[in-house]
């Protein structure tokens, strides 16, 4: 299974959902969100948690980008734009994203942005 390329196509989706339940929110309380990191490979979580459209209107602070690079393992994740967007707004937000290749959450610490030398969260 390509798991970037389903992650991508999954996260490129303007949708709310898709097709395996994947989705973004704005509702802390969600009852499928998940926090924290991974020590062993697992699935996508069922729903991650943005900032709100109106949030991310007020305008952003880094640029948006699309993928970053897991310094463990050197490969890169894409994301979906309500959560390029979020970083974009709020570099700080995530405490741990997820590596498509590695199958867990890290610390935001461990990646890289794509085509630069920026630490994810700096
Ligand atoms: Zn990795």
């Amino acid at each position: 299974m390509d798991f970037k390329k389903l992650l991508s196509n999954f996260f490129s989706r303007n949708s709310k959902t898709n097709k395996k339940g994947t989705y973004v929110t704005s509702d802390p309380s969600d009852k499928n969100l998940r926090w924290g990191v991974d020590n062993q490979p697992t699935q996508m979580n069922k729903a991650y948690i943005v900032l709100s459209k109106e949030e991310r209107a007020k305008g952003f602070v880094r640029p948006v980008r699309l993928s970053y690079i897991h310094k463990t393992c050197n490969t890169s994740t894409f994301m979906s734009r309500e959560i390029a967007e979020t970083y974009a707004r709020d570099p700080k937000y995530y405490g741990s994203t997820f590596c498509s290749n590695c199958q867990m959450h890290r610390p935001i610490s461990e990646f890289l942005w794509e085509g630069s030398d920026e630490t994810v969260g700096s």
